[in-house]
């Protein structure tokens, strides 16, 4: 199960793991939390299709299941929407308020309920979603980052959340970490030793100036063959992703020399797992897992 705040997110990260696990067998279940209805259009050769209209809440978030159904059909994933509301990514100095109703206010409580009733009714090994952080300060983000937290944790124990089912507890919680900047400055020290341009030199000198402090890194999932269908997934979310930029400005036979990985931190395990290496990864998100799912599917 892969929890996720908005339709494209799913495709921006850890979508070739995803792609990777279906087809070796595994049911994939992707949780949107919200519509997506506050997305703007962020790909400058969009064009609208015919029958649609970006004007309202309702006409986006319309637009954004017909786009995500797409995707999902790429990547060979089920998916779920939440139904809470887009909250935006609120801009400016003072911040404005976030718009009544939406995800981020809703209390804890509420907003985790459908989705301990959906890990109680589908029954995940495995769950991903943001670190605490959110991954990025979007408020939707780091909300997602406390649904799936709450939901982790909750479903498991049969006092919590009566009414949503029987107890279920997901042996491990990953948070995806796609843009470590260890995997930036890898794939931006390839591209200029290949003489091409790279899109992230800015990034790489102001991520290092400004000493972001980074998540540890325990899983690096190979995942290099599945990167055409992550692309293909991208892709379908026409009106958000432009096709000439940054996520598609790095040769793939380069990126897959060089970064054939997706890379996630473990934050939670309920299984046994060897102490690694230091240095060395995890390279599969259900280790210490497939040895017993037989027995407790
Ligand atoms: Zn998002």
């Amino acid at each position: 199960m892969a929890v996720h705040a908005h339709p494209d997110d799913e495709s921006s990260k850890g979508a070739a793991t995803m792609a990777r696990y279906v087809s070796e067998g595994v049911e994939v279940l992707v949780v949107t939390c919200t519509g997506g209805e506050r997305g703007d259009v962020l790909n400058p050769t969009f064009a609208l299709p015919e029958g649609h209209d970006m004007s309202s809440l309702e006409g986006t978030a319309a637009l954004r299941r017909v786009e995500m159904a797409a995707a999902a059909a790429v990547l060979g994933v089920r998916q779920h929407w939440l139904g809470f509301v887009d909250s935006g990514l609120p801009e400016g100095d003072p911040l404005p308020p976030l718009p009544e109703g939406c995800f981020a206010l809703v209390p804890l409580e509420e907003a985790a309920r459908p989705l301990v009733e959906l890990v109680r009714e589908f029954r995940p090994h495995v769950m991903t979603t943001y670190d605490p952080s959110g991954g990025y300060p979007h408020p939707d983000h780091i909300k997602s980052h406390e649904v799936a937290f709450e939901a982790f944790h909750a479903a498991a124990d049969p006092e919590r959340y009566p009414g949503t089912g029987e107890a279920w507890a997901v042996r491990k919680l990953y948070y995806d970490h796609g843009f470590s900047m260890d995997s930036i400055r890898t794939v931006h020290e390839a591209m200029e030793g290949a003489g091409l341009e790279s899109p992230f030199g800015e990034w790489v000198e102001s991520r290092t100036a400004r000493e972001i402090p980074e998540r540890p890194v325990t899983t690096r999932v190979p995942v290099a063959a599945w990167f055409p269908q992550r692309d293909a997934a991208l892709i379908a979310h026409a009106s958000q992703i432009d096709p000439n930029g940054f996520f598609f400005a790095v040769p793939r036979d380069l990126e897959a020399d060089v970064w054939p990985w997706e890379e996630y931190e473990l934050a939670e395990s309920r299984v046994p797992l060897p102490q690694p290496e230091p240095g060395t990864y995890e390279d599969d998100l259900f280790a210490g897992v497939r040895e017993g799912a037989e027995v407790s599917a």
